[in-house]
């Protein structure tokens, strides 16, 4: 279905909805087929040229407007985010609607100036007379192709940044969570957002796939490095740009001058939030031996403390998982840590008191090591396994010992040490005492380095990647033509040379040494004309 009123063609099939907790069904959606997803990007081609011809202010009214009804249907969202994905009401609060209320504020107020046209420093080509400038224009149709996991925050905000810097665009939402989708271009439409503009196309991988294929500007990916990998692939037949945030089996290092209560429950709440269903999730916790009896006791009485209930459930602290799929996948990463003897402190199963739906307990995993998959490949899910280390070397080497490299965290209370550390660990966002909610910070920017992906998104950074830059130069002495025209003679050949020995040195002393021979090349070109 569109975000807006436009009816589909007939499509075979719809997708239908399930609350993973409960197995009931939230919702129907259509199974958009290539020409739907065609004729979206039509309708987004065409809105766009209107849209991007306003003022930042005039595009910033529909998104504060946006921003006012998330904030009065607060609970109502917070409740479908929760039956859709299995996240507790509290955490799709905290976690996706507080950082989006923020983004919509942030750059609704500040786009202007981040895309404010820059005065480049040219150097000596400044004293020759020119000037360059780079302004910033929008892409076109940006196509979104977004993930389960936190189905209302990565879309909606990456949707606010493409229409605040003068685009359109195609929203292709996760099959399990296409209501959320569905939901975010109604509120943008009930905000005034003229039609076209932002295109919501559900369906299943099919889907995904049509959009990876199709002419857009530029391709905004969330998701599995597998999938990733495809879309780059498709997105390079028509040459389409593309953003690639994957995922991650990110580290948390923990020094033995840490303030270990509050590592402790950092670990437990980056393990186990959205049932360990975040691209940053503590996937890896690296103890220092001196204190790992005593951080890894906390870590267990803390995760024995946690509630699991569905989502809607008042009292949930960990919700069901979003699919029986991902679920097996956490199965599987057990089975093998546990076969190559890891051993389970706390959890390691489904709970026996919660039917029906896609749960696993919180699991801490001990006597882990990098043969393991727990260890290797994403779990992205509630396990966290805590193995040891001696010195620092040792934890900077175990850290960045992955294919992934999307965040990391450094425990320690003395923070020259923490951000000495940061710099040789490889991830695209390291936080000393912090875990996992940088994603939520508007103003920073938010992407991987290796397979965690290409690109970056949130932040100025993430701004850039939607806009493109022309470069603008200007020659304020146009009277005077320049001195490597044309024609070569042996008096310009020599004048290059001295180019070459003087002006490139970018030291505008050497270069008026060189004024003489400007002047006889002025001289002979002038002569010649
Ligand atoms: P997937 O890669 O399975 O799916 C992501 C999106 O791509 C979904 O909308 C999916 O549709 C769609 N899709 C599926 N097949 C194709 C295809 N062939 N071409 C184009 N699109 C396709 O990831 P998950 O939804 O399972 O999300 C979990 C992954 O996302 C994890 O690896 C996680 O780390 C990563 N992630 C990364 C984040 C980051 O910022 N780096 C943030 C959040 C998650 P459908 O669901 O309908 O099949």
């Amino acid at each position: 279905m569109s975000a807006q009123t436009t009816t589909y063609t007939a499509t075979l099939r719809d997708i239908i909805s399930l609350d993973p907790a409960t197995g009931e069904e939230v919702g129907r959606a259509t199974l958009c087929s290539a020409e739907d997803v065609a004729h979206a990007i039509e309708r987004a081609r065409a809105a766009q040229k209107a849209w991007s011809a306003l003022t930042f202010r005039e595009r910033a009214r529909v998104v504060l407007n946006a921003r006012e009804l998330v904030l009065s249907e607060m609970d109502e969202i917070a409740r479908l985010i929760s039956r859709e994905s299995g996240k507790p009401v509290a955490e799709a609060v905290a976690m996706e609607i507080v950082p989006t209320l923020d983004l919509m504020r942030y750059f609704a107020r500040r786009t202007t100036r981040l895309l404010k046209p820059e005065k480049i420093d040219i150097g000596l080509y400044g004293l020759m007379g020119r000037s360059s400038r780079v302004v910033y224009r929008p892409l076109g149709v940006i196509g979104i192709i977004s993930p389960w996991n936190f189905p209302w925050a990565i879309p909606l905000g990456e949707v606010v940044m493409a229409l605040m810097a003068g685009n359109a665009v195609v929203l292709k939402p996760s099959e399990l969570t296409p209501m959320v989708g569905l939901r975010i271009a109604e509120t943008f439409r009930r905000a005034g957002l003229p039609e076209g503009l932002l295109e919501v196309v559900t369906g299943d991988g099919t889907t995904g796939a049509a959009l990876a294929a199709a002419v857009v500007d530029k391709i905004m990916f969330t998701g599995s490095v597998a999938t990733g990998r495809r879309v780059a692939e498709a997105a390079a037949k028509t040459l389409t740009p593309v953003v690639l945030e994957l995922g991650g089996k990110d580290p948390m290092i923990v020094f033995e001058d840490a303030d270990i209560e509050a590592a402790a429950s950092a670990a437990v709440w980056g393990a186990f939030a959205n049932s360990g269903q975040a691209c940053a999730s503590v996937e890896r916790c690296y103890v220092h031996t001196r204190v790992a009896p005593q951080f890894t006791a906390r870590v267990v009485e803390k995760t024995r403390a946690l509630r699991q209930h569905a989502g809607t459930h008042p009292d949930s602290d960990l919700g069901a998982m979003s699919s029986v799929g991902q679920l097996r996948t956490v199965e599987e990463h057990l089975r093998d840590a546990v076969t190559r003897g890891a051993r389970v402190l706390v959890g390691g199963g489904r709970p026996l008191d919660l039917h029906g739906g896609h749960f696993h307990q919180p699991t801490v995993l001990a006597d882990v090591d990098h043969t393991m998959m727990v260890m290797r490949e994403e779990t992205f899910g509630p396990v966290l396994p805590v193995m040891t280390f001696a010195d620092e070397a040792e934890a900077i080497s175990l850290a960045n010992d992955s294919l992934f490299g999307l965040t990391a965290s450094v425990w320690t209370r003395d923070v020259r040490r923490g951000r000495r550390v940061a710099t040789r660990i490889e991830a695209g966002t390291v936080m000393v005492n912090e875990v996992l909610y940088t994603h939520g910070i508007a103003q920073t920017p938010w992407g991987g380095v290796k397979q965690s992906g290409i690109g970056r998104t949130h932040g100025r950074l993430g701004l850039m990647e939607l806009v493109a830059p022309y470069h603008i130069h200007v020659n304020h002495l146009a009277r005077f033509e320049d001195v490597w025209w044309f024609n070569y003679t042996p008096r310009a050949t020599e004048l290059f040379r001295g180019l070459a020995r003087r002006f490139a040195t970018g030291s505008a002393w050497q270069t008026l040494l060189l004024a003489p021979q400007m002047m006889k090349r002025f001289i002979e070109r002038r002569s010649k004309t």
